[in-house]
């Protein structure tokens, strides 16, 4: 046997032996549990009301944690005496004053029990995560669009894994999971990513966001950091209304 052959050989019995080392099967439950870090206790909420460690963003009794996305000034939407608000129709879109990068999104909405309009016109709203990025909102029962503008799309992305949504005027529930993009030096380099349960369902699979959710053109990727959550005023034909809005920071 040659040197080089002498040399490869123990060379190849040493790398197998250090492998195998690190791959030895643990003998004992002590090897593969961990003590820390130790997770927080949050208590958690009723009936979708929030965990103790949420931003309540409305809780039925005011406007105040919103603003109008035209003017900044105050939000002009209507607070309902059952704990929740609509749609002012043509008032425009509101915000959060708060910005917030990646969340949990907790938000219920219902579309008016009296039909109105067909298509996207039908009661139109939506949820937009850093301000760029639209989940849909819109009553879609007996009433066909383009499946990736559908509810629970986002919007003219990613048509959503099923239809979810419960009767016309009852309330719905949103739990959002939403991981803002990464960007450098003004370019991203890496995806945000979106995942919708819709009524217990998932209807968006942790899929990733291309960019801002336009009506016409293709996505864009402007650099941006936190940013507000806002609510769709889509004009005359939203009506709809919200209630129980609440955030966990994720980052
Ligand atoms: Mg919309």
């Amino acid at each position: 046997m040659n040197t080089l052959k002498c040399t490869f050989i123990a060379l190849a019995l040493t790398v197998g032996f250090f492998a195998t080392a690190q791959e030895v099967e643990p003998t004992k439950p002590e090897e593969t549990e961990l003590y820390e870090p130790v997770p927080p206790k949050v208590v958690p909420g009723t009936n979708g009301s929030a965990p103790s460690d949420a931003i309540v963003l409305f809780d039925g009794s005011n406007l105040d944690n919103w603003i109008s996305s035209r003017d900044s000034t105050a939000a002009k939407w209507i607070v309902n005496k059952d704990g929740s608000m609509s749609v002012n129709n043509r008032t425009g879109d509101i915000q959060t004053k708060q910005n917030f990068g990646s969340v949990q999104l907790h938000i219920e909405w219902k579309s008016p029990a009296e039909v109105q309009g067909q298509g996207q016109s039908r009661a139109n709203s939506g949820v937009f995560l850093n301000n760029l990025y639209e989940v849909q909102v819109l009553d879609n029962n007996d009433n066909d669009t383009y499946v990736n503008g559908q509810v629970g799309s986002i919007y003219k992305q990613h048509v959503p894994l099923a239809m979810a949504s419960v009767p016309t005027g009852e309330w719905n529930t949103y739990d959002i999971i939403y991981h803002a993009p990464v960007f450098e030096k003004g370019q991203k380099v890496k995806s945000g990513s979106l995942t919708v349960i819709q009524n217990g369902v998932l209807i968006q699979d942790h899929v990733e966001i291309k960019g801002t959710t336009p009506y016409i053109g293709w996505p864009k990727n402007p650099p941006h950091g936190k940013g507000p959550l806002r609510l769709q005023d889509h004009g005359d034909n939203s009506r709809v209304s919200y209630r129980n809005i609440w955030v966990r920071e994720l980052d």
